[in-house]
């Protein structure tokens, strides 16, 4: 065991330290306005449970709230408290997602079969967090119906009939293509638009509250959530799994890493290389007066993004804050330049809040796979470990979801994943170097966005 003076420092993660540190780099939203943080002690002395899970975000959270109420001791270690990382501070869109291939794709690559069943569960997890919102007396934070995509070409506004199509076919929701002048009419106007699609499924939420009654319920389910508790370790001893923290460690028969954009190269060394941290960054503006939203023509209550490959979401809040999220930031943490672009694009895209002020801005990292999927399952060659990470930026529904369906597949139920949910993330060519594809590609992604491609 190591004593608590000891280096606390999670090791073999790729981005700078800044990414991983404690304290908010400025106040999230969220979490400024939102409910007080789940309290849970940090974990001291050794400790034995069924299973042991490693990170309390949805994934983490849901996993172990499924396998306590089937009656199994499960231990969450959590490096800082429940909700810190994405899970706490994403721009609450429950929405559609998970991947970074599209179905057409997955459907030409695995089989129709495969791409349906995907595409139904990510309805499904929708249904779930709803659900979960209404058990926990959060239905009233759901704000919005549907999302709202933006053609930022001209390019892609010609395939919008199309892309229509194609939610009518892979999520049976019937899409609405809208012109300039009919998103003008409903409030939606957003500056280089081209024209857009609405699609009635998902709604926005609040992320650190949902979070929050997450690590409530599983408490009160019986799972034992230890804060800042950082495993440093991760080893097999007379055929357990061993997760050492500063101060403490468990023991367990199982062991689920759901650590997503969070993970590290060694914890345990299978995931070298197999997954990518992205950086997204998120500000929000002071609440807007009538005459700014009207002046803008930006009304709605719709989560909105567009068709960038580098793509921009944002959502009009309640208290009338204005959200706006971008990715293809570099770094995670405090940069000034990053800080300076967000502010830059959302200028541009709403001309009429240029001198709005924006009083929260933050950043987190999400977490893509080497095969552009999203895992949970076991790990293959490892005995008793499981997965489930890689949820490309939409994780709010998915992540949450697979948490659960992964922990009724451990607990031997019928597992209902999807078969391309559970296929090994290949390790990335020149793993070491993958900040620098990374920085590649979001050059070329820059271009393709330029393009309309
Ligand atoms: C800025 C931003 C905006 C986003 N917006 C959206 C959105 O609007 N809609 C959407 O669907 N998705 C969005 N996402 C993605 C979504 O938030 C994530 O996919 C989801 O929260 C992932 O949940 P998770 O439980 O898998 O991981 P996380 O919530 O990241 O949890 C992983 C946890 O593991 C812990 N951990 C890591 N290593 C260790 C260790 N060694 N020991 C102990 N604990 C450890 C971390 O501290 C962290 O708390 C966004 C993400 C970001 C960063």
């Amino acid at each position: 065991m190591l004593s608590g003076n000891q280096n606390t420092r999670v090791p073999g993660r790729l981005f700078e330290a800044a990414a991983y540190a404690s304290a908010p780099h400025s106040p999230v939203y969220w979490q400024t306005t939102g409910r007080a943080g789940q309290a849970a002690a940090s974990l001291t002395e050794e400790h034995k449970a069924d299973v042991v899970v490693v990170g309390a975000g949805y994934a983490g959270l849901h996993c172990a709230r499924r396998l306590a109420r089937a009656g199994q001791q499960v231990i969450v270690l959590e490096a800082e408290s429940p909700g810190w990382g994405a899970s706490g501070r994403n721009g609450g869109f429950c929405c559609l997602g998970g991947d970074l291939r599209g179905l057409e794709s997955i459907a030409r690559r695995w089989g129709e079969g495969d791409a349906v069943h995907y595409a139904r569960t990510q309805r499904e997890a929708i249904a779930f967090v709803d659900e979960f919102l209404f058990q926990a007396g959060l239905a009233d934070s759901r704000q919005g119906h549907g999302e709202l995509c933006l053609a930022h070409h001209p390019r892609v506004a010609l395939g919008l009939a199309a892309q229509a199509d194609a939610l009518d076919r892979w999520y049976g929701v019937r899409a609405e293509v809208l012109s300039g002048e009919m998103l003008a009419a409903r409030g939606m106007s957003v500056a280089g638009s081209y024209g857009g699609l609405y699609y009635p499924l998902g709604f926005g939420l609040q992320p650190w509250d949902y979070v929050q009654a997450l690590a409530a319920q599983a408490q009160q389910d019986g799972v034992r959530v230890y804060a800042h508790s950082p495993v440093l370790e991760l080893r097999r001893d007379r055929g357990r799994w061993v997760a050492v923290t500063p101060q403490g460690q468990v023991r367990a028969t199982r062991l689920v890493i759901a650590t997503n954009g969070y993970s590290s190269e060694q914890l345990p060394s299978w995931m070298a290389g197999r997954y990518l941290p992205v950086q997204s960054q998120i500000m929000v503006t002071a609440p807007l007066s009538d005459a700014q939203i009207s002046a803008q023509g930006f009304s709605t209550d719709v989560m909105c993004y567009d068709s960038r490959h580098l793509l921009h979401y944002f959502r009009l809040l309640p208290d009338r804050r204005f959200l706006f999220g971008m990715r293809g930031g570099f770094r995670a943490g405090d940069d000034a330049a990053d800080k300076r672009r967000i502010r830059r694009h959302w200028r541009r895209l709403f001309p009429a809040w240029r001198d709005v002020a924006v009083e929260y801005d933050w950043s987190g990292l999400l977490c893509f796979n080497g095969h552009g999927m999203p895992f949970a399952a076991a790990l293959p060659g490892l005995d008793n470990a499981y997965g489930a990470f890689g949820w490309h930026g939409n994780g709010v529904a998915l992540a949450s979801y697979s948490g659960h369906l992964l922990g009724g597949a451990i607990l031997g139920e019928k597992n209902t994943l999807p078969a391309v949910m559970q296929l090994t993330p290949q390790r990335m060519p020149l793993p070491a170097q993958r900040r620098l594809w990374l920085r590649l590609g979001i050059r070329l992604a820059g271009l393709a966005d330029a393009l309309g491609r």
